[in-house]
């Protein structure tokens, strides 16, 4: 098999010979101390940690960085000055503080970005074939134009289809452009497949969302390929590991990123055990973030890939808080007649709202209260970003 395309990205990034694992970890460490010695510099808010390390095992003797420092620090976590930002995305944060979570990107970090979302979606898209891009389009710089660029960049055709559509203009656009790869979030592309069948798709590229084991399966069966799964943040500018030609973990995006994986109490956990993301961003030159944990579920996979590449490769399960959500999406997904379903917690307790699209039959023995309706051409996603229970 060959290698990745992200394997020759990062030799090109980092003028490496090679991506072996100890040249993988000796670049990492000597990003990870430049960053070192620029927070010195810079006495802001990471002025307490040390101005190099010896190792990179050293830098789980760091302190962690929690969502609510961004929300109260962002300025002070800002490497560079404000003249230097070439966006902003605010993320207002639930609770009573009011206060949003901001996060800053250079020129030179989106453009990053885009190589990064061109090698991994160049594993499956290709010079002359239609993708349908059903991530949102928020404006210039937004994650929608981002892989646009990209696969533009290797010579494709993008669709900018958005979020929220209806199932009568998915299957229109399905009809009139016969696109065959599709990139967005893994419930409404099944969804999509399910409603309007898989007409030209061939192909696909999910992100942006947890992907239930039923959901994967499920889209990989009608689709008749396997899918591409991709975990990204907005604290890592969007891109950070993507699934190769084997699909066996995501390669990690390593010259951007260090992984590590803690457990509730935060010491470090060995490859191969599940627990808490924590990343430290080498790669951002706007706001780079040290030991930042993440919340979500996660597993380094220990060797090689069968791919032949080194770069470490990741498993994504959740949020950690949402496991229980994640085994309600495989429970009712697995049920080939929902086409969609929203669930809310009510004084009576669990009640979910299925869309159909066929009769349905043997429910699961679910504590929750169900009631359906066939889907219309008309209808839309009952839940349009991030799953979970309202
Ligand atoms: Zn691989």
């Amino acid at each position: 098999m060959t290698i990745t395309r992200l394997d020759a990205l990062m030799r090109e990034q980092e003028a490496m010979a090679s991506t072996s694992r100890t040249e993988i970890e000796a670049m990492q460490l000597r990003k990870l101390n430049v960053l070192l010695k620029k927070e010195h510099n810079r006495q802001g808010f990471y002025r307490s940690l040390p101005e190099s390390l010896r190792s990179l095992d050293e830098l789980s003797t760091l302190p962690f960085t929690t969502a609510e420092d961004l929300t109260k620090h962002g300025s002070g976590l800002l490497l560079l000055s404000q003249s230097a930002v070439e966006r902003v995305i605010t993320e207002r944060t639930s609770g009573t503080t009011g206060n949003a979570k901001r996060l800053f990107y250079t020129a030179g970090d989106l453009e990053r970005t885009i190589q990064f979302f061109a090698a991994g979606l160049g594993e499956l898209i290709f010079p002359g074939s239609v993708t349908m891009i059903c991530f949102p389009f928020s404006g210039p710089n937004g994650l929608g134009d981002l892989i646009a660029e990209a696969i533009q960049r290797l010579g494709a055709k993008s669709l900018r289809v958005g979020v929220g559509n209806s199932y009568a203009e998915l299957a229109e656009i399905l009809e009139q452009e016969r696109p065959d790869t599709f990139v967005g979030m893994p419930v409404p592309l099944l969804s999509l497949l399910r409603v309007c069948g898989r007409g030209s798709l061939r192909r696909a590229l999910v992100s942006g969302d947890a992907c239930p084991e039923a959901v994967l399966r499920c889209i990989e069966d009608l689709l008749g390929s396997k899918l591409f799964p991709h975990y990204g943040s907005r604290e890592m500018a969007l891109g950070g590991a993507v699934t190769c030609l084997a699909h066996d973990g995501m390669h990690l995006r390593e010259n951007h990123v260090i992984a590590e994986i803690v457990s509730p109490d935060g010491s470090p956990l060995p490859e191969g055990e599940w627990g808490e993301l924590v990343i430290t961003t080498i790669g951002m030159e706007a706001m780079p973030l040290i030991r930042y944990r993440t919340g979500d579920r996660a597993r380094i996979l220990p060797g090689d890939c069968p791919c032949g590449s080194a770069i470490r490769r990741l498993e994504i399960r959740s949020r950690l808080d949402a496991t229980e959500f994640l085994d309600l999406e495989n429970a009712v997904f697995s049920l080939p007649w929902v086409a969609d379903y929203r669930a809310a917690w009510r004084a009576d307790g669990l009640h979910l709202e299925v869309l159909t699209c066929g009769d349905p039959e043997a429910l699961p023995n679910l504590a929750a209260a169900w009631s359906f309706r066939p889907v219309r051409p008309e209808d839309r996603p009952l839940i349009r970003g991030k799953r979970g229970i309202t």
